[in-house]
């Protein structure tokens, strides 16, 4: 059976050892931090916290850093994010590019457009739309590797001159694999003689059937150079939004996932988060994968200093103390010693990862040359 020590149980949730103990006896089990205890005890004390447990497996408990659970009435409708796949070529970037001038808050920001991994959109009916913005399938396969689950939905680009592709299925593959809808942009119609009833058919081998054929995938005809149809695109997001009811609770310590990180000559290390629970604060302190800092300053994709972001919000954090990497998560926590503890905890267990890979690699070696 799994078991847990009760120090790392405290890590997981970002509690302090001592109140674990405290919580155990309460429940009359005597243990000191270093002591083992069950899964099913370590949920109870999990549930007792106000976290929710996942159970990633029969053999794998992971006690997620997911804080109070929300209640019902906390929860506050969400804009959706979006990820836009494809095959190469097909017009990911020109449609990402096209989605983003027709951003009717853009204008009114006049600042400078920053190139963060991910952006958000005002649709002209006032609602928002948040694009991640990273190159394709790359990103998306690494996120998912760490668990992390940010896109409410794919909006799959396929050109209408060159029908389904390789990297077409391979996307249709990701977002089932996901869980995650589709919505089917037709690109490139404004080219002359090209198909789009080809490219229906096609995807109908992948067991995509398109509203037209009597299936249940919104698609839509666009041109992302001609700008055709971007409108049309933008409402079947919203309405895809709707169908899924997407909610957050606005009003707690924000959790998220980073979309990506550099070490910036001038600004140290940037991280671009996106926020998917609570609200972000400028002066918070983050835990950011195994780093953590003091968010000293905070910019949306429109280079504007923000106070505070709140749910399906990307925005960039400067204060971290190195670079996470992508697809990890993200936690705002109480005060420095917590942010070293679960920071801690982060860095050991990477290091035992490294260590346990050479490891079964030194294994592998002496079996071969035994
Ligand atoms: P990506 O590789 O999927 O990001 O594709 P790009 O956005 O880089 O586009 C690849 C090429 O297709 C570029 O030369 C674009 O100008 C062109 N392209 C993209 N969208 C359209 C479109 O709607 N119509 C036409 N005619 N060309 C397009
Ligand atoms: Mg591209």
């Amino acid at each position: 059976p799994e078991t847990i020590t009760v120090q790392e149980l405290a890590n997981r949730m970002a509690a302090r050892g001592g109140e674990v103990v405290k919580a155990l006896f309460r429940m009359g089990v005597m243990a000191t931090l270093t002591q083992s205890i069950d899964a099913d005890t370590a949920e109870l004390v999990v549930q007792e916290f106000g976290h929710r447990v996942k159970r990633v497996a029969e053999s794998d408990v992971e006690i997620g850093l997911e804080g109070a659970t929300d209640e019902d009435t906390d929860l506050e409708s969400r804009p959706p994010v979006v990820t836009i796949m494809g095959h190469v070529d097909h017009g990911k970037t020109s449609l990402l590019d096209a989605l983003r001038k027709a951003d009717v808050a853009a204008h009114e920001a006049g600042g400078i457009t920053q190139h963060i991994g991910a952006y958000q959109v005002t649709v002209p009916d006032g609602s928002r739309v948040t694009f991640i913005d990273t190159p394709g399938h790359a990103a998306f396969t690494a996120m998912r590797a760490r668990g992390a689950s940010v896109t409410d939905m794919v909006v799959l680009v396929v050109a209408a001159d060159d029908g389904v592709m390789p990297q077409t299925i391979e996307a249709i593959n990701h977002a089932k694999a996901a869980n995650v809808p589709l919505i089917v942009a037709v690109n490139k119609i404004d080219k002359p003689g090209v198909n789009p009833d080809r490219v229906r058919q096609e995807l109908l081998q992948h067991e995509i059937v398109v509203e037209s054929l009597g299936g249940e995938t919104q698609e839509v005809e666009v041109s992302a150079t001609q700008k055709i149809n971007l409108d049309k695109l933008l409402e079947a997001i919203t309405l895809q939004a709707e169908l899924l009811d997407l909610r957050a609770n606005p009003d707690r310590a924000a959790e998220g996932t980073v979309i990506e990180s550099k070490l910036d000559r001038g600004r140290g290390p940037v991280a671009t988060v996106l926020v998917q629970k609570g609200t972000l604060k400028q002066g918070e302190i983050v835990v950011a994968g195994a780093e953590w800092g003091r968010v000293r300053a905070m910019l949306d994709d429109k280079g504007r200093q923000l106070k505070s972001a709140g749910p399906s919000l990307p925005v960039e954090i400067l204060g971290l103390s190195g670079v996470p990497t992508a697809g990890e998560n993200f936690v705002a926590v109480e005060d420095e010693g917590r942010a070293r503890e679960i920071s801690d905890f982060r860095q050991r267990k990477l290091r035992e990862k490294v260590s346990a890979a050479h490891t079964a690699g030194r294994g592998t070696l002496a079996e071969m040359l035994a």
